[in-house]
């Protein structure tokens, strides 16, 4: 009997695969929705390819190899002891040590966790460098919080985690709610915890350890990835109107860059709502917005104040006319009548910056219109590939010039999407940039998956 599957098997294989994730894992909406988006891939890929389905390999790759959840206790600044639960998934080792960030945020689920760790494992398989997946965090808010009690929060939650990371064991870094502040109060208690200056996490300060443009890195990689995607099309960012989505690390670095190569940013959101400047967001009132949200900790809202732009209250800003989209706000943020209007309105790119921000739907819709779809495990690389940088000047106690830096993320970022290209062209010219996403990263993984035997 043939060993290669029919379109028909293939199909029913995927569906009993699936079948038995959302079995194995009830309610996990989030983890469902982005396993489905790779197996969707996936399957067709390795039907004639026996060596994989036979050994489960994405089966294995679906359960993650650890996932361990612990209670945070910490004191508030009036002395109310407040219970939070910390958690880090690990979830695929099989090409070097767990990565990828701890996200601090009320809605953060093991869902949430497990889905941001498993697209973890394709995106640091992309990037070419020995890096697994993981993903951790906390449901704590840090909004709203002195700088003391979030001290006292990352202080509790290290007092746990510290057992199950290490410089060649996981290695976390910064997510939404994480960034260089909550970096630091984390590995100052590692380091006192262990006594060891090690590099075991990334995105640190430059006075210990970090690497200088990792805070740039996601947002600019998501603009290369964009850039990229245009050239093929012999096509620039110059002159391109862009609605970008969120206020936060990704987004911010994402106008940067998209100023730089001379494009124009209309929009910037939060969770309450998005601007419309019509004029652009240039270099100045990114500064301001800059200072607002990492200083002041401030709203977007107050940025309409400011510059007398509209703002629109509950709403998302992919209703706004664009050439290109970028989402670096949070996963599912665009709906499928979003992504639908965005095409309507002349959308011809996304470059998602966020994890998962677009709903299947969208996703799909966005593939049937063919326009360019660059999805979050390639175009969000750019960040974890210099944190791998980082964890490599760590270890060899060296720190590499801004330079040699802005060269490797702009080489990774092509390495990436030419790797798309290669497993995602479609017999019409046309590059299914999520599929050669899913079936490049799938395969280095799956392939030292296979070296190591069952286990
Ligand atoms: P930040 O915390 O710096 O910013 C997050 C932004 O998203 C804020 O503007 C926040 O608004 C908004 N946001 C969060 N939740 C929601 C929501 N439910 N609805 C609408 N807006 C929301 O995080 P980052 O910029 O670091 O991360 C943004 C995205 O990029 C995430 O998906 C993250 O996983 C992904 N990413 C980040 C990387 C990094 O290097 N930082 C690397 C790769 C991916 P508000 O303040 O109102 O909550």
């Amino acid at each position: 009997m043939s060993k290669i599957a029919t379109p028909e098997k293939t199909q029913e294989y995927l569906e009993r695969f699936y079948a038995g994730v959302q079995r194995r894992n009830p309610g996990e909406q989030e983890f469902h929705q982005a396993v489905y988006e790779v197996a969707h891939s996936i399957f067709p890929y390795i039907s004639d390819k026996p060596h994989y389905h036979e050994k489960q390999i994405l089966e294995r790759m679906a359960e993650p190899d650890r996932v361990v959840i612990f209670r945070v206790v910490w004191e508030d600044d009036e002395g109310n002891i407040r219970v939070n639960r910390g958690y880090r998934v690990q979830n695929n080792n099989a090409i070097g040590p767990y990565k990828g960030g701890l996200r601090f945020h009320p809605n953060v689920t093991l869902s949430v966790l497990k889905f941001l760790a498993f697209e973890q494992t394709f995106k640091n398989s992309l990037t070419g460098l020995p890096m697994g997946g993981g993903k951790g965090g906390s449901d704590f808010n840090p909004k709203g919080k002195s700088d003391s009690e979030v001290m006292r929060f990352c202080q509790a939650f290290m007092n746990e985690l510290y057992h199950h990371i290490g410089p060649d064991i996981d290695v976390p870094a910064g997510d939404i709610g994480v960034g260089a502040r909550e970096i630091g109060y984390l590995f100052g208690q590692y380091k006192r915890l262990t006594n060891q200056f090690v590099g075991v996490l990334t995105g640190k300060g430059l006075e210990f350890g970090g690497s200088l443009i990792r805070t740039e890195a996601t947002g600019y990689g998501t603009v290369y990835m964009m850039e990229n995607m245009l050239a093929v099309k012999n096509d620039t960012i110059d002159g391109k109107t862009c609605v970008v989505s969120g206020s936060g690390n990704v987004a911010t670095y994402a106008v940067e860059k998209i100023n730089q190569l001379g494009g124009k940013v209309v929009t910037l959101s939060d969770s309450s709502g998005y601007v419309f400047d019509p004029d652009g967001i240039d270099a100045e009132k990114l500064a301001w917005i800059v200072d607002l949200k990492t200083v002041k900790r401030g709203r977007i809202s107050e940025y309409a104040d400011e510059f007398n732009v509209e703002f629109h209250q509950g709403k998302r800003p992919w209703e706004v006319e664009c050439d290109l989209a970028f989402p670096c706000a949070t996963q599912n943020e665009v709906s499928g009548d979003e992504a639908k209007l965005l095409i309507k309105n002349g959308c011809r790119g996304v470059s998602e910056g966020a994890n998962m921000p677009t709903e299947q739907v969208g996703v799909d819709a966005f593939l049937e219109a063919k326009i360019m779809f660059a999805p979050s495990k390639a175009a969000n690389a750019g960040g974890v590939a210099v944190s791998g940088l980082e964890m490599s000047q760590n270890s060899a106690r060296i720190s590499w010039s801004e330079g040699d830096l802005q060269t490797l993320l702009k080489k990774t970022m092509l390495g990436i999407h030419d790797q798309c290209v290669e497993y995602g062209q479609e017999p019409d010219g046309y590059v299914n940039y999520l599929k050669g996403a899913n079936v490049a990263g799938f395969v280095k993984v799956a392939d030292a998956m296979l070296a190591y035997g069952v286990v």
